[in-house]
């Protein structure tokens, strides 16, 4: 008979929650640890993409985390011209869906508990150490076969084991906000609109609500109001008038990060998600790859006899996917939002042409086109 194994989790977010659903269904005894009084999510769209969407499948919450959300169908770029610059952007072979994170996050937790994970709220995590103990708060220690930190993008795992390399301010940042949709509103299809620093995208996430983000640099005063200047935004982006007189104080601005890790793991502690690899939003793809890695982690280190070494592998099966997916996503911010003003045509030129790409966009887009359910290694 093999031994029942185990795992603590430090953070209920989306990373958390997958890892802890996939990890359970590999017959883990698993707990995780949320340290608010409650599991919750902000009020926003997210964009899932093909790699998500899998995980999901795989661990039985797809149906109601996309129940009511949009197929994205069609997407397009235009520029403070309104040419358009890209259409169909990195959507070769792929399936894309917006959704609301709330249900995500609510599916995520229900197919955890589904597969017999404990969540305990109000327990807050200060580290780890190698040798698999959790270490809480109140002074509690809990000894588990694996530890997970999940726990964002402050991470006191990752921070407690020295695991940092840096975390990088991007001075850009976004706000996130839910819009009345309207039957005159286009189905099935994202616009994004650049002019100068700031960006607008407009996505309909759910049979009632479009989802718009709404970016801009740090630096940028007007465009971080919350609520937001109604006024300002509409002179950039005349043409999205009519979505952008609907915002209303349902979000707030947020800067960016990148957090950049020496290892992702250390002895029987692994840390994932935005505590590992938090990246700008840019390519709507860190929820993404948090559930990608946290699925794929419990693929590996199931029926495993050394969790260490597991971790390893891991590691090296995920690392430069997630790595590229970051580097793109960074590229992208800053092509979007720091470029000279004097020079946006050359801009709308190089995003044109670059639009022209399929196998470029597929490269960009490496993390949607990656298979998670092969942990053979053959493609790292
Ligand atoms: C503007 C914006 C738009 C985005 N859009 C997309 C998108 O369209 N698609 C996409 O794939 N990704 C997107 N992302 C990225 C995505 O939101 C994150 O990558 C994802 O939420 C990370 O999840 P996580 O579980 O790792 O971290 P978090 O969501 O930060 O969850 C961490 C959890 O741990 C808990 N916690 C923290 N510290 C402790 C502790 N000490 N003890 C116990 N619990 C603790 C927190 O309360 C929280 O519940 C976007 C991000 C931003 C900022």
């Amino acid at each position: 008979m093999t031994r029942q194994m185990y795992a603590e989790i430090a953070g209920g977010g989306i990373a958390g929650l997958t890892t802890a659903a996939a990890l359970a269904r590999k017959g883990w005894s698993v707990r995780v640890h949320e340290r608010s009084e409650e599991l919750r999510e902000i009020g926003a769209g997210i964009f899932m993409w093909e790699n998500a969407l899998r995980v999901l499948e795989a661990i039985g919450a797809y149906d109601e985390a996309i129940d009511g959300g949009e197929k994205n169908e069609y997407w397009e770029i235009r520029d403070e011209r309104e040419r358009l610059l890209q259409s169909g952007w990195m959507m070769q072979g792929t399936r894309l869906y917006t959704i609301l994170r709330s249900q995500l996050h609510r599916s995520l937790a229900n197919a955890a508990l589904r597969a017999g994970v404990e969540i305990v709220t109000s327990s807050r995590v200060t580290g780890a150490t190698p040798d698999g103990e959790l270490l809480f708060e109140d002074g509690r220690r809990t000894k588990a076969d694996l530890i997970v930190g999940a726990d964002g993008v402050n991470s006191a795992v990752r921070n407690s084991l020295g695991l940092t390399k840096r975390v990088t301010d991007l001075r850009d940042g976004c706000g996130r906000y839910l819009i009345n949709r309207l039957p005159s509103d286009a189905a099935g299809r994202s616009l994004e609109y650049w002019n100068g620093g700031r960006r607008v995208g407009v996505v309909p996430a759910s049979k009632d609500t479009v989802y718009l983000y709404i970016c801009c640099p740090a630096n940028d005063i007007a465009g971080k109001l919350s609520p937001p200047d109604k006024a300002s935004w509409t002179k950039s982006f005349p043409a999205l008038s009519s979505y952008i007189e609907r915002l209303t104080d349902n979000g707030r601005w947020a800067g960016f990060s990148d957090v950049a890790c020496r290892k992702w793991h250390v002895g029987r502690v692994a840390i994932i998600g935005d505590a590992a690899h938090a990246m700008s939003p840019n390519l709507g793809q860190g929820a993404g790859v948090s559930m990608q890695t946290g699925f794929v982690l419990a693929q590996v280190v199931s029926g495993a006899v050394d969790v260490p070494l597991a971790l390893q592998r891991w590691e090296k099966l995920q690392r430069p996917v997630v790595d590229a997916t970051q580097k793109f996503s960074r590229l992208y911010g800053r092509v979007g939002t720091r470029w000279p003003r004097a020079f946006l045509d050359v801009r709308s030129a190089l995003v044109w042409g670059l639009g022209k790409s399929a196998s470029l966009q597929r490269r960009i887009n490496v993390a949607a086109h990656s298979d998670v359910t092969d942990t053979s290694g053959k493609r790292s």
